[in-house]
């Protein structure tokens, strides 16, 4: 027995161009891009002369000579995207965001008062479109993956159902790239070795798609292709930023003691990061002067990270280009967070299997903190140095 298919995934057709189409009738039925030097979004008129996304804005009007091009208005993405999801709430508790402009909503429970799954799809997609204006897709399946796919292979404003009998059937023969998780890189890979098709990864044993893939990447999509993903839809999903912040009083502080509270707020935060199953790509400094002004300073990573050393590098790096402010103003405040989380299984994919020093040292300090509490460990930044302060008190904030 397999269960049911009773996740939805929906997923806003072209979304910020249909914002755009939306709102400016002479721009229906016309190829529409997003963005300017690079293309945000493409309509779907756009996408049949061949603009992606990412794309240069020059390559786009190479082309499509006729292409619109208008810039983003991202107050009305944001406003379409919470009345989007106020509509998600409103058919089911069980909403777990992916990002602005898509969700799984698991609708197992509610047969007896709101109809089959398919029948809460087809409504939720007319309210969308009465309610905000625009074409939503969504597949429905018994796992998340298989309804992720399910709705993209549905686009545009579509809706498929595919049967727990019909995995099979409906997986197998879809190019690999369906594959959520599989990028160029990937594809491109395994069309070397002559697979195209989810069959074909399928077919192969478990231990080759890791010789050839990676292990991680190749464990992952070999069971994806096999239909193994077992995750639920997870409403407890956190999306906004962990924090830490420490108010300093007025008196002056040398580059040192503020390096060792830079220390502890970062190590604190990354272990709860890690607590939580999550990694981030921001680290955000957020600094208050001595004449109370505040400034933020911020820098996004090329991969997602849990690592302690790897987030207090970028923190210090922020905080030295901070100096000469600080030096001339003073400064009462310093805090970190950090932005652009995930759950560490949705990235895997991205994240090189890397048991280094970092790592091992990471955990048995988690490890030991657990047992003894927090005060018992201090990294070497904070070692041979008697703060003199108290324990810091560290606010959250965001
Ligand atoms: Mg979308």
């Amino acid at each position: 027995m397999r269960g049911e298919a009773t996740v939805l995934h929906a997923d806003l057709d072209a979304f910020y161009a249909s914002v755009e189409q939306r709102d400016a009738p002479e721009l229906r039925g016309r190829p529409v891009v997003v963005g300017g030097g690079v293309v945000l979004a493409a309509s779907y008129e756009a996408k049949a002369r061949g603009v992606r996304t990412a794309m240069g804005g020059r390559q786009a009007r190479d082309l499509c000579p006729d292409v619109v091009v208008v810039p983003p208005r991202m107050d009305a993405y944001s406003a379409a995207s919470r009345a989007v999801f106020a509509i998600f709430r409103d058919t089911t508790p069980l909403v777990e965001g992916l990002s602005i402009d898509e969700a799984f909503l698991e609708v197992g429970g509610l047969r007896r008062i709101a109809g089959t799954p398919e029948q809460i799809a087809m409504r939720l997609r007319e309210r969308v479109r009465a309610e905000v204006g625009l074409a939503i897709s969504v597949g429905i399946a018994r796992t998340k993956f298989l309804a992720k796919v399910a709705s993209a292979v549905s686009k545009p404003d579509g809706l498929l159902v595919v049967e727990p009998e019909r995995e099979e059937a409906f997986l197998l023969p879809l190019p690999v790239e369906r594959l959520w998780g599989v990028g160029a890189v990937t594809a491109e890979k395994l069309h070397r070795l002559g697979i195209r098709t989810v069959g074909q990864l399928a077919e192969l044993e478990s231990a080759t798609a890791e010789r050839l893939l990676g292990k991680a990447t190749g464990a992952h999509l070999h069971a994806l292709a096999r239909l193994r993903d077992p995750r639920p839809v997870d409403t407890t999903r956190r999306r906004s930023a962990i924090g830490s912040q420490r108010a300093l009083g007025s008196r002056l502080r040398s580059a040192d003691e503020l390096d060792v509270i830079l220390t502890q707020i970062v190590d604190r935060i990354a272990r709860r990061l890690r607590d939580g199953d999550r990694v981030c790509r921001t680290v955000v400094l957020r600094l208050r002067y001595g004449d109370f002004v505040k400034a933020s300073r911020s820098r996004t990573l090329r991969s997602p990270t849990d690592r302690t050393a790897v987030l207090l590098a970028v923190a210090r790096a922020l905080l030295a280009g901070a100096q000469p402010e600080i030096a001339e103003r003073g400064i009462t405040l310093i805090g970190v967070s950090l932005s652009q989380v995930a759950r560490t299984d949705s990235v895997q994919l991205e994240l090189p299997i890397d048991w280094d020093d970092g790592v091992r040292l990471d955990t048995a300090l988690d490890a030991v903190r657990d047992r003894f509490g927090a005060a018992s460990v201090s990294r070497a930044a904070q070692l041979g140095r008697d703060p003199g302060w108290s324990p810091p008190q560290l606010s959250e904030h965001e």
